[in-house]
């Protein structure tokens, strides 16, 4: 959400950084032939899809139980106090809690953001409450929704360190209420709130740094408003009202996506996680109001992003975005340990990779959505009681996997939306059938002209290559099942009930697999994975991270162990999600992200 003292020092001075060669991005040289009829992939019901991975599964569980065992008085407090009015109960603290004399930087920057997670946090119990239809998770947002009414005043905005931070997310708690949890007030409230909060907003975008509000210290300059086009324009396109989308157009922040629409990074410096989240507001722009500059402006970030990340799909240490071909990501292996601002950084990227694939149908967006979810927020420590957040994953050559000391962070408002969100990434639709983007043990229940069909994915992946579905159908139907074959699936096969399908596959696209299915039809997918090495960029060649098809394998190791490209490549299975390296010298084993709890790691090495 926003980056230390220290890093915007680093940023003022970041003029003076080297260039070096990370890849050349692809660059977007006009509107994309999928796009010409505008018909985009739609998105699943949260209730669609069932996932049966114990990850996924367990992640959304410990989430939610954190939320539903939360006090309304302590949720509503710092609400309650900026209002001016009676405020009862125990301080949540860290983030959340309402300082007015909060004055810069303390340990774990106590009172740096009050209630800023709140309207996140109502809009992951909707989500949940779409996926398991538990009754008391709906009487408390809706319950929360009738408490927040009671708080909404000019005073809560003038006192907030960012306005346009909480409006954005409340305008998501709220719709989402409004979708998923079937709140009969959520409009209403979300038009109060618009209607008191519009004059405390800056009136346009305003970059993070720049103080716009007169008599207010520095800490008042880090807002985002640049960040919500998003959410009014699908507060808009859910029926909120025209004025959702009048404002998302206003807040639309040009300054930013005019070069990037003409394929200048225009990173530099800027904050990465609200950046990126911003891209998601050029592709609403595209997709609400058919702006093709806004749609280049998005997928040419996405491509300087791509060249600027680490293996594990993660960017922006020190929550700062480079310059193209920057050395500034290899100088990070040694120069921090806040590598990948993790839950808000997913967030944005899975959101920004599914309305890519959803408008361009471009297999690579897959990719890139897998790769961030396998390697990084799927094995976040969960966020606690206490409100101890995972926030940065380590690349440093000796990394931890640790809770931050800011607590009820910006991170533990996005973590539940993500746990939430594996569901709609996971699949998309259009009138001729579904498309799978993810490979997650799960069911997938839809209906397709009248028939009620079921898609159920069995496998093991990403530690197997093996994937398999079953179709159940109410009647027999023609359409089609389009699954993602990753870019580095060389070999890739798929056998339709036991027969070799589709003999030419071709890695980076989707295979379509258009009969007439009946129940009992099966159909296996097999994605080699592949061991191949990536190195951190192409000055540093010798600097390489080892990846399993779509894993990257974390060297688990408190020295920096003398290991060859071949060794590397020569990893072998010592178990059902761990692999092992044999050296010169004592054997090296590596984790996925997942299984990494407190030992030191090192996510690339340095081959002889
Ligand atoms: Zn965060």
């Amino acid at each position: 959400m926003t980056r230390k003292q220290i890093s915007r020092r680093h940023f003022i001075s970041s003029g003076s950084l080297l260039t070096a060669g990370l890849s050349a991005p692809r660059l977007w040289s006009g509107p994309h032939p999928a796009t010409g009829d505008r018909a985009f992939l739609q998105e699943f019901h949260y209730g669609d899809v069932t996932l049966e991975s114990e990850l996924h599964n367990h992640q959304l569980q410990e989430n939610i139980s954190v939320l539903m065992g939360l006090s309304e008085d302590s949720l509503l407090k710092p609400l309650r106090a900026m209002s001016g009015q009676p405020a009862p109960g125990e301080e949540l603290g860290g983030w959340y809690w309402y300082d007015p004399h909060f004055d810069g930087p303390a340990p774990g920057w106590a009172g740096f953001a009050p209630a800023c997670t709140f309207g996140q946090w109502v809009s992951a119990l909707a989500r949940a409450y779409a996926i398991t239809h538990d009754e008391k998770i709906r009487e408390r947002v809706l319950r929360l929704n009738q408490l927040y009414a009671q708080t909404i005043t000019a005073n809560f905005y003038e006192n907030n360190r960012f306005p346009a931070y909480f409006y954005d997310k409340i305008v998501c708690g709220l719709m989402d209420s409004h979708l998923l949890a079937h709140d009969p007030d959520a409009y209403r409230i979300l038009d109060h709130t618009t209607d008191v909060a519009a004059s405390h907003l800056p009136g346009k975008a305003i970059e993070h740094g720049r103080n716009w509000r007169p008599g207010k210290d520095d800490s008042y300059s880090q807002d985002e408003s640049y960040t919500m086009p998003e959410n009014l324009f699908l507060a808009y396109q859910r029926g909120a009202g025209k004025r959702y989308r009048t404002l998302g157009a206003q807040y639309l922040d040009d300054e930013y996506f005019n070069p990037l629409a003409e394929g200048k990074s225009d990173f530099e410096g800027r904050h990465a996680y609200s950046h990126v989240n911003a891209l998601c507001s050029a592709m609403q722009a595209y997709m609400t109001l058919g702006s093709e500059k806004h749609l280049r402006a998005a997928s040419n970030g996405f491509d300087f992003l791509a060249a600027q990340s680490f293996a594990t799909g993660g960017w922006g240490p020190d929550e700062v975005l480079r310059a193209p071909d920057s050395d500034e990501i290899f100088k990070s292996l040694t120069g921090t340990h806040s590598s990948f601002e993790t839950p808000c950084g997913a967030y944005a990227h899975f959101k920004l990779t599914r309305y890519l694939l959803r408008v361009t149908r471009d297999a690579r967006y897959g990719d890139s959505m897998e790769r961030v979810m396998y390697n990084t927020v799927l094995g976040a420590k969960p966020l606690d009681r206490q409100g101890h957040t995972f926030y940065y994953s380590d690349y440093n050559f000796n990394a931890k996997k640790v809770y931050s000391d800011r607590r009820w962070a910006c991170c533990s408002g996005t973590l539940p939306q993500v746990a939430a969100d594996y569901r709609i990434n996971a699949y998309l639709r259009d009138p001729q059938g579904v498309h799978v983007i993810l490979y997650i043990p799960s069911t997938l229940h839809w209906t397709h002209d009248g028939a009620r069909i079921t898609l159920q994915q069995r496998t093991s992946y990403p530690f197997e290559s093996h994937v398999e579905f079953e179709v159940t159908s109410s009647h027999e139907r023609d359409f089609a099942v389009s699954l993602r074959i990753p870019a580095w699936a060389t070999g890739a096969s798929i056998s339709i009930n036991g027969k070799r399908a589709l003999e030419e596959l071709r890695p980076a696209s989707f295979a379509m697999l258009r009969r007439t299915w009946k129940t009992g039809d099966h159909i296996e997918l097999d994605l080699p994975l592949t061991k191949h090495l990536e190195a951190i960029d192409s000055q540093h060649p010798d600097t390489v991270a080892l990846l399993s098809g779509p894993l990257v394998l974390f060297a688990i190791t408190e020295s920096a162990p003398s290991v060859t490209r071949e060794q590397l490549l020569a990893a072998t299975k010592s178990g059902e999600s761990s692999w092992r390296v044999a050296t010169s010298g004592a054997p090296l084993k590596l984790l996925p992200f997942t299984s990494i709890s407190d030992q030191q790691y090192s996510t690339y090495l340095r081959v002889g």
